[in-house]
């Protein structure tokens, strides 16, 4: 099979322009690769590190087309990019991931349906557009409900819990879409994630079954390798490379699992880009997720993707900017950074909002909770003051 090599000093851009962007530009350059970035956004977080900004909408198809044409291969950090506009931008230059397994991975409806056509174990789902249809899902799948928009959710955002009949006019009128699914609410013990690279010869490399625990729908932690048998890392490593190679992916990925209380697996959703559990392979790995992105759309081997101890990951969201009263403050970073072996990694986001992510916190350690207990100091320590 011949695929496309794109040697350093090449262009690689990015659609997208947030921390993923910034990561994979920042391995990026490392390599000796130029990086440009589209969004509607100036001075973000990729553009501060890349070699070109390029500001523009995504469903602008002339306009991604054209930034397409500038660049040797095209990737993304962000999946509510018109597909449309990738499947232009495909006609003047090679994209990694392909437009198809953005199509299939940036709606829900398509992708819990690709899943579950494709034999992989997902929570019992229906497609709705109307109230009625809610009730009917609900009817089948049985309360509570977990209703989702088709389209643009993330971290929770257009969810809600069907718990009652009475919740189900409201519901749907609060997240006002026209195309929604209903899963069977996943009574889970734990929440996990594999972070797999697939490279343009189909060869995968991935870091094993992270365990990710979310606060308010938002990733908090996450502990590497997660504390799970090796059985069940060996069952979800295998589901998300068959999911990588049914989606003929190249780039970085993640697939987002449910642990069941019995340790069975349920694909909750992919992520066809870096995924936030994956930061913490930057200090945790011998070559991170960013890097094995830039290597697989450069059609690059992979590296090898040993770990050096257990870690563990915090998100720092835009709270830690505020007093309890809501007042601004600057996070205290001398104290942070005191406690050993903390490495710290902001976004250069200009302005902190509650639940926006500003940046981690990655710590290591003999054991993941001895990781994690030392992540939870050092972002306590901000925080103080
Ligand atoms: P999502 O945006 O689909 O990743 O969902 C965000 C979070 O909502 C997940 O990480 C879970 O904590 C929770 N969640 C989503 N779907 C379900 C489900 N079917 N059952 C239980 N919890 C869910």
């Amino acid at each position: 099979m011949t695929y496309k090599i794109i040697p350093p000093g090449g262009v690689i851009g990015i659609l997208g322009s947030g921390q993923l962007g910034r990561m994979i530009t920042i391995a990026a350059r490392r390599l000796g690769y130029r990086v440009h970035t589209y969004s509607p956004e100036s001075a973000s977080p990729t553009g501060q590190v890349a070699d070109c900004e390029i500001v523009g909408s995504y469903d602008d198809i002339g306009a991604v087309r054209m930034f397409a044409r500038d660049v040797d291969v095209m990737t993304l950090e962000f999946e509510n990019v018109s597909s449309e506009a990738v499947r232009a931008a495909e006609t003047v230059t090679c994209a990694r991931p392909n437009s198809r397994a953005l199509y299939v991975t940036q709606n829900r409806v398509r992708e819990k349906t690709f899943l579950r056509d494709s034999g992989f174990p997902t929570a019992a789902f229906c497609a709705m557009t109307s109230a009625d249809g809610l009730r009917a899902a609900v009817s089948e799948i049985g309360f509570p409900g977990v209703l989702k928009v088709a389209d643009s959710g993330y971290d929770g955002k257009g969810q809600r819990i069907i718990r009652a009949e009475s919740d189900i006019v409201p519901a749907w009128r609060e997240l006002n879409c026209r195309s929604a699914i209903c899963e069977a609410f996943a009574d889970f013990s734990a929440e996990a994630s594999v972070v797999l690279t697939r490279g343009a010869d189909g060869a995968c490399a991935h870091f094993g079954l992270f365990e990710n625990i979310h606060r308010d729908h938002i990733l908090d932690v996450t502990l590497a390798p997660g504390r799970f048998s090796p059985a069940l890392a060996i069952e979800a490593t295998a589901l998300a490379e068959r999911i990588a190679a049914a989606l003929e992916y190249v780039g970085t990925l993640c697939v987002e699992f449910f642990v069941t209380k019995d340790q069975g697996l349920l694909v909750n959703e992919i992520a066809p880009r870096a995924h936030n559990s994956g930061h913490v392979t930057i200090d945790s790995h011998v070559t991170d997720q960013f890097e094995q992105c830039v290597r697989a759309v450069c059609g690059l081997p992979l590296a090898a993707v040993t770990q050096h101890r257990p870690a563990a990951m915090v998100n720092l969201l835009g709270d830690i900017w505020f007093t309890e009263s809501g007042a601004r403050r600057e996070p205290d970073w001398s104290a942070a950074l005191v406690v050993p072996n903390v490495k710290l990694h902001l976004y250069g986001k200009t302005e902190p909002r509650r639940g926006r992510k500003m940046g981690h916190i990655t710590t290591l350690g003999d054991t993941v909770e001895l990781a994690r207990d030392k992540a939870f100091a050092s972002r306590s320590a901000l925080m103080k003051g």
